[in-house]
């Protein structure tokens, strides 16, 4: 039976290690079993009124919550910007979770899908959505049965008046993970990008000003909330404020999804979260940021994981999957799976990433790469391409130049 408690106020502490949450939160499946933990009074408070909701978006900017999909845009300033929109307003919910490493949202999902679900409610009544479209991966079968039935649990015995929830499946591309290419999909229509502007903020799904927000932002809303944004804040390492979920994966000892301090450094998170590298294993390089987020050497496991602070080093944190690799790895072999990966998933509309995605992977399988040709490749499809797939193509070509230049000469 699925019901409560995978998790102990003190698993969650430890979860997080020691710059942990020390809330008082419980994880819990069931339906009645979050209502018995405080569950949807939140919600009910500003549906009753009682709460006002700017204070929600006070807290949510106080705690600096950014999108936790990839993107980083700050979530209250996304939540006053479609607010202001005129009605109806929509709101699309991404939990296509198709970038490679990336698991956290699935994670949260089969331990606590409420604390979402309240999250995305208290979303839509301060933004006043008319109706929300829950996008989710169809890779995530068990997902989908457990949200089916806890949606339909919350709908039987509503605590207040809800608005008309859809859950759709994931048409099982990972471009469909791109909000526009998203909105195309929940549309009936095939997953491409659009061209922007304008944002869908102002014209999304059905032609409507559209909030859409990645699951685990929402999941963090009631307790950002309830605790205050400065808690929230008041977690971080190196300079940076927040916590973040990290999908580790790779040549550590326990892999698997860590919350820890935003900012905390790769060497720092295999140690004390992960258990050290695997028996055998020293560290050679990792993926800071799952397929699209390049590719760093092990003399850069320092540098702060966070938004902002890779760029520098030519790479990003995305949705914060982690992927780790060894001496017995080799840095040229991530990036063409990376660069066929990517061959595979681009939606095909434009030139620069369908042709030069297929061309780049041919030519990263010589032994001594050719340099200028993939030079070239890369700039055009940095600059021409119409979304983030064909944009950050290129970055596993550049990191390896850079990085790892002997691998390839
Ligand atoms: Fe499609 Fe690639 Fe163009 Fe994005 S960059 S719209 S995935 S062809």
């Amino acid at each position: 039976q699925r019901s409560c408690g995978h998790a102990t106020p003190e698993k969650i502490a430890a979860m997080a290690g020691a710059d942990a949450p020390a809330a008082g939160e419980v994880q819990v499946v069931d339906y009645d079993a979050y209502r018995r933990f405080g569950g949807y009074q939140l919600a009910a408070s500003l549906v009753s009124g009682e709460r006002d909701p700017e204070s929600v978006i006070a807290a949510l900017e106080s705690a600096g919550l950014r999108g936790l999909g990839g993107a980083g845009f700050p979530a209250g300033r996304k939540w006053r910007i479609v607010r202001d929109q005129p009605a109806p307003r929509l709101m699309a919910v991404n939990i296509d979770e198709g970038e490679p490493g990336t698991f956290k949202d699935r994670h949260y999902l089969e331990r606590d899908p409420h604390r979402f679900l309240e999250g995305m409610l208290v979303a839509a009544h301060v933004v006043g959505v008319q109706a929300i479209y829950i996008y989710l991966r169809d890779e995530y079968p068990e997902c989908r049965r457990l949200l089916q039935a806890e949606l339909a649990r919350l709908q039987a015995d509503p605590p207040f008046a809800l608005p008309a929830i859809h859950l759709r499946r994931g048409a099982g591309a990972y471009i469909c993970g791109e909000e526009s290419a998203m909105i195309e999909s929940i549309e009936g229509k095939r997953g491409e990008p659009r061209l922007r502007p304008p944002y869908i903020a102002q014209v999304g799904l059905f032609g409507r000003p559209t909030l859409e927000h990645n699951f685990e932002t929402l999941y963090w809303v009631r307790q950002l909330v309830e605790q205050g944004g400065d808690w929230f804040a008041s977690h971080g390492r190196h300079g940076r404020q927040g916590l973040r979920s990290f999908s580790v994966s790779g040549r550590v000892r326990e892999p698997g999804v860590k919350l820890a301090p935003a900012g905390i450094t790769l060497r720092e998170l295999i140690d004390e979260h992960c258990g050290g590298m695997a028996e055998g294993h020293e560290l050679y390089a990792y993926l800071p940021g799952g397929a699209s987020g390049g590719i760093l050497p092990a003399r850069l496991a320092d540098v702060p994981l966070d938004f902002d602070t890779l760029q520098p080093h030519g790479c990003f944190i995305g949705s914060a999957a982690v992927i780790v690799l060894s001496q017995h790895d080799r840095a040229r072999d991530a990036a063409l799976s990376m660069m066929r990966f990517f061959e595979h998933e681009s939606c095909g509309q434009c030139t620069p990433c369908r042709v030069g995605t297929a061309k780049a992977a041919v030519l990263m399988e010589a032994p001594r790469w050719d340099q200028p040709t993939l030079d070239d490749l890369g700039q055009v499809m940095a600059d021409a391409s119409i979304c983030g797939l064909g944009q950050a193509a290129p970055n596993p070509i550049r990191c390896i130049q850079t990085y790892f230049p002997h691998e390839v000469t």
